[in-house]
């Protein structure tokens, strides 16, 4: 029964889905030290602790626990919440793919259902939404790159099923506050999950932020994603979290695959978490870091939204390319979003140095 010239042929959302693009790694220039600064990595290596208990785990033999037990009990003590309310799994990407799947898809009758989230922010969404057979509801950023959460009320519709939070926001950089989380949650429909992501919440300095865990203490409808992929430094381990309602959980990990979050990775997360005081040192040396670029850039007249991750935007617009074309010769990799602008994760003193230089030479070609 087989007919000449047919394949298999994906789903047709698969066609539509944007292309995820990783951050380049520096270019090869002579004499000069690389520094790969798109990707919002963490300059710094892993700490002795947590690089013995990766050696210490080294078993590759056996599968991890299904559910990354180990490391959602210490994730509960560390957070004082309930082991039944936390989900893990490979990356926080992972976890959002979990969460799209069990929220958010396609109803009876081919229908998608909505998924809201800002726009800019980080590119994984439409992929992640794309991929679930739901329809991406992209809100466009304030001229300030923040979330306009006015205008996500009017987005909602009866097919809205989840709100994606981008808090600070990736790629522009500035954070919520608690108070307009929680006016905007008194006014989205309980039957919305809302799913607060912060992958860079040990960064942020401003006083009044979202503090996520009180919300989803709160708000059943509410979900908070974490990573140790920026502040604890392991990205290349895979492991993120969301923490919620026990129901939302379990429905969340009743679509997961198991064994997501390897022994390794688990052993390193937890390890990470007893150093959390040298964790924090090392994210504190980041942001002083992030406060004299961006205030040296500031006093040179560079417009820059306020930054609360380890990166900072500059609103290049159609210069953007030839900026990011500018650091790769400088030995630099950056972050460009054609037409819109450039990413820049905050690296060693060193690269930032050269950020500076860099800078100080495009104002000056460009004036
Ligand atoms: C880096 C990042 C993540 C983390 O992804 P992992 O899969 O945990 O490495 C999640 N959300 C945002 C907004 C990010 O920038």
């Amino acid at each position: 029964m087989s007919t000449v010239g047919t394949a298999p042929r994906p789903r047709p959302e698969l066609e539509r889905l944007p292309v995820y693009r990783a951050g380049r790694p520096p270019a090869d220039v002579p004499g000069l030290v690389g520094h790969k600064l798109s990707s919002n990595e963490n300059p710094f290596g892993p700490l002795p602790e947590v690089a013995a208990a990766v050696r210490d785990a080294l078993a590759l033999n056996r599968y991890p626990d299904a559910t990354a037990a180990p490391l959602r009990e210490a994730l509960a003590d560390v957070l004082s919440v309930p082991v039944d309310g936390i989900v893990a799994g490979a990356g926080s990407l992972d976890v959002l793919n979990k969460i799209l799947a069990a929220f958010a898809g396609r109803r009876a009758g081919g229908t998608p259902d909505e998924v809201i989230f800002a726009w800019r922010s980080f590119e994984s969404y439409p992929i992640s939404v794309g991929l679930s057979g739901a329809k991406s509801v992209p809100v466009p950023l304030t001229p300030e790159g923040r979330h306009d959460l006015d205008a996500f009320l009017a987005a909602i519709t009866d097919r809205t099923r989840v709100i994606i939070l981008c808090t600070p926001n990736n790629p522009t950089g500035p954070a919520l506050s608690g108070t307009e989380l929680d006016a905007f949650l008194e006014r989205v429909p309980a039957d919305i999950l809302v799913v607060i992501d912060e992958a860079y919440v040990e960064f942020v300095r401003e006083p009044d932020a979202v503090d996520a865990l009180a919300t989803v203490r709160d708000r059943p409808n509410a979900v908070a994603l974490r990573t140790f992929s920026k502040a604890h430094g392991l990205a290349d381990l895979r492991v993120g979290y969301a923490v919620g309602h026990p129901d939302v959980i379990a429905s969340v990990q009743r679509g997961a695959v198991p064994f997501a979050v390897s022994t390794v990775g688990q052993a390193a997360a937890i390890a990470s978490l007893n150093a959390m005081p040298r964790v924090l040192e090392r994210v504190e040396a980041i942001v002083v870091e992030r406060e004299r670029v961006v205030a040296e850039l500031r006093s040179r007249g560079w417009v820059i939204p306020d930054a609360q991750g380890n990166f900072f935007w500059l609103p290049l617009g159609e210069q953007a390319e030839a900026f990011a074309d500018a650091a790769l010769d400088a030995a630099l990799s950056v972050r460009a979003f054609p037409g819109d602008g450039v990413r820049i994760s905050i690296g060693s003193p060193e690269a930032n140095d050269r950020v500076l230089d860099l800078c100080g030479h495009w104002a000056g070609a460009a004036a």
